[in-house]
């Protein structure tokens, strides 16, 4: 699990990363009995230039996930979006949510009821529907924020009679762990979670999202049932803030 010494990037540098990581998704699903392209891989853009961005685009990415709202606005007259989904996958405040409400296609981070609130509010004034995930703080950490999963269900009902927001499934970032094994355990509890879920919720909401895995883990994550992995340094390279 180390990670990538970032050389200044190239346009062959992110060709030979993505067939890497394409390759590596392919693989995990077959061993889970599904079909690479049930898998979506989501390039996580924070920091990376949308030249990088738009070549990636050109690959054949179509989803990408920004974690601030500012970041994505600033990119935004620059990326080649005719294909392309945007997620919010960072911590949103409430009163940013008119500002992205008509231009993600998925808020991936909702992380408390007010900011539903918030979500189904502005989701109304512009006549559409939003959809989301909720973030579950899986690992209980204190610097996370987040549902816990004692209370995942019983949110997601409330969640689910909102108008103007379409609950899509669970979203998680576990905690940093020094072996695979550990990590794997947090991505089964997130997959038995979902799966409770899914089945709990199914006359109020068609859950379809489990997303987890990143550039260390999407491959673990994967085998645990994850179909949306969140990637960015393995595929553009260490961030430079
Ligand atoms: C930054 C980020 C990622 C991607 O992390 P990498 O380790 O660079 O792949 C995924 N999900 C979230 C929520 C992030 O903030």
């Amino acid at each position: 699990m180390t990670e990538k010494l970032s050389p200044d990037i190239s346009f062959d540098y992110l060709d030979e990363n993505y067939k890497e990581i394409k390759e590596n998704i392919a693989e995990a699903a077959i061993k889970t009995s599904k079909k690479p392209e049930d898998i979506t891989l989501m390039a996580v853009t924070k920091t990376v230039q949308p030249v990088f961005i738009n070549h990636i685009i050109s690959l054949g990415v179509g989803l990408i996930g920004e974690n601030k709202v500012q970041e994505l606005l600033g990119k935004l007259e620059y990326l080649k979006t005719d294909n392309l989904d945007m997620h919010i996958i960072g911590h949103l405040q409430s009163n940013k949510v008119r500002k992205i409400i008509d231009v993600v296609s998925m808020i991936q981070s909702l992380d408390s009821i007010s900011l539903a609130e918030e979500i189904s509010k502005q989701a109304q004034k512009n006549s559409l529907t939003m959809k989301v995930l909720m973030e579950i703080n899986i690992g209980r950490e204190e610097s996370k924020t987040g549902f816990s999963p004692e209370e995942c269900i019983e949110r997601a009902f409330q969640i689910a009679e909102m108008p103007g927001i379409s609950l899509q499934g669970l979203m998680a970032v576990p905690p940093i762990c020094d072996t695979e094994n550990e990590v794997r355990k947090y991505f089964e509890r997130m997959n038995t979670l979902y799966q409770d879920c899914k089945s709990k919720l199914s006359e109020k909401a068609q859950l379809t999202t489990l997303s987890m895995g990143m550039s260390s883990d999407y491959v673990p994550a994967i085998i645990e049932g994850a179909n949306l992995v969140r990637v960015g340094s393995a595929l553009f390279g260490a961030r430079r803030y």
